[in-house]
């Protein structure tokens, strides 16, 4: 979801710019408009995350899929070593690509439990030769979500950030680069922010695309081929909205209680289940199951027909999930919390529980 407020500035933008006539879209990337936009919403983006001066703010293509690669080709060469935690689904993606440039350790795995927990840090085997540890913060399939900022010692800690980007204020300085993905909490498909410490810019392999050199980029201000224009425009836009909410606390308070809400309705009833461990469970994601599968589909069906919609889970996962990013608002949690009671209360008498072994 994007902010209503959002998309109404972006409908007019699209026929006249701030009164130049021209539609945002038209915009050349090498104007000075274009410049001062960029810049606007690079400086609000630091200002939003506390960004210390030591970290470069990077817009760039491919998506979170392509920095899979990516990070391996700009990180990995030093010690052609990297330590990875599998905790899910979009993590699973990161260690298949990265084993394509070099050694990856699988430090822990969450696999055996069903991607279910995070794996306990006494658990992880680092390997002290890694030329860094990757991490998915929030595993957007399982509904799996880090609520500590592992220790790596001098091994620098990366981190897919893609699904909990701006739901919580993360002190990005414990981490050595983070990237994301714009399309789930921030902008429309098209960009992907990279966030990296200046120590790390010059370690990419000779084979590293030159647009997706990070050092390079870097030192060319994102402009080394034509950056994602509308893109980084809707994000300048979401960026600022957050900064007028009240900033990264603000929001992360919202999501909170979002989450808490719908997680307490699945509580409530025995009709409902979250396989995920309770510490470990996501403030954006949220997965559950009916305690009848079969019921599943009918759930969604009937929740459609009330205009809740794109609840279904994963394709990996299957079940129910609500995604609760920055822009659904407390009110849409509420209206799908009443559906809920209202489907278990019709459905309830069918089901029999807890009756193993007949
Ligand atoms: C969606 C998602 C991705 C993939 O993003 P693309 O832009 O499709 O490449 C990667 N990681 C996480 C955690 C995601 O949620």
């Amino acid at each position: 979801m994007l902010p209503r407020e959002v998309l109404i500035e972006a409908r007019s933008a699209l026929l006249d710019w701030e009164g130049t006539g021209m539609s945002v879209l038209e915009l050349p990337f090498t104007s000075p408009e274009f410049r001062a936009l960029e810049d606007h919403a690079r400086g609000d983006l630091r200002a939003l995350l506390s960004l210390p001066d030591d970290y470069n703010v990077l817009f760039l293509q491919g998506g979170a899929y392509a920095h899979f690669a990516l990070v391996p080709m700009n990180l990995m060469g030093r010690t052609g070593t990297a330590d990875y935690v599998r905790t899910g689904h979009w993590s699973n993606r990161a260690i298949n690509e990265a084993a394509r440039y070099g050694r990856v350790n699988v430090a822990a795995s969450g696999e055996r439990e069903g991607y279910t927990r995070i794996p306990a840090p006494e658990s992880w085997s680092l390997d002290p030769g890694a030329a860094y540890c990757h991490i998915t913060t929030n595993e957007t399939a399982e509904g799996l979500q880090f609520h500590w900022i592992p220790d790596t010692g001098k091994v620098p800690l990366v981190a897919d950030l893609t699904s909990d980007f701006l739901a919580r204020d993360l002190h990005i300085s414990r981490f050595a680069l983070v990237y994301a993905s714009a399309q789930k909490n921030v902008a429309p498909a098209g960009l992907t922010i990279v966030i990296i410490r200046n120590d790390l810019l010059d370690r990419a392999m000779t084979i590293t695309p030159t647009v997706f050199n990070y050092g390079l980029q870097a030192r060319n201000g994102s402009r080394i081929n034509t950056p994602p224009t509308w893109s980084i425009y809707i994000a300048g836009l979401v960026f600022a909205w957050l900064r007028k909410n009240g900033g990264l606390a603000a929001v992360e308070a919202a999501n909170r209680e979002k989450s808490a809400t719908l997680y307490a309705a699945i509580a409530r009833e025995k009709f409902y289940s979250c396989p995920v461990a309770e510490p470990d469970r996501s403030l954006v994601n949220v997965r559950f199951h009916l305690a009848d599968r079969a019921l599943e589909s009918r759930f969604l069906r009937e929740a459609r027909e009330r205009r809740l919609v794109n609840l279904d889970g994963h394709s990996v996962t299957g079940g129910i999930r609500a995604s609760l990013y920055n822009a659904m608002p407390l009110a849409g949690v509420e209206a799908l919390v009443e559906f809920m009671g209202d489907f278990a209360r019709r459905h309830s008498r069918s089901i029999r529980f807890g009756r193993r072994g007949g």
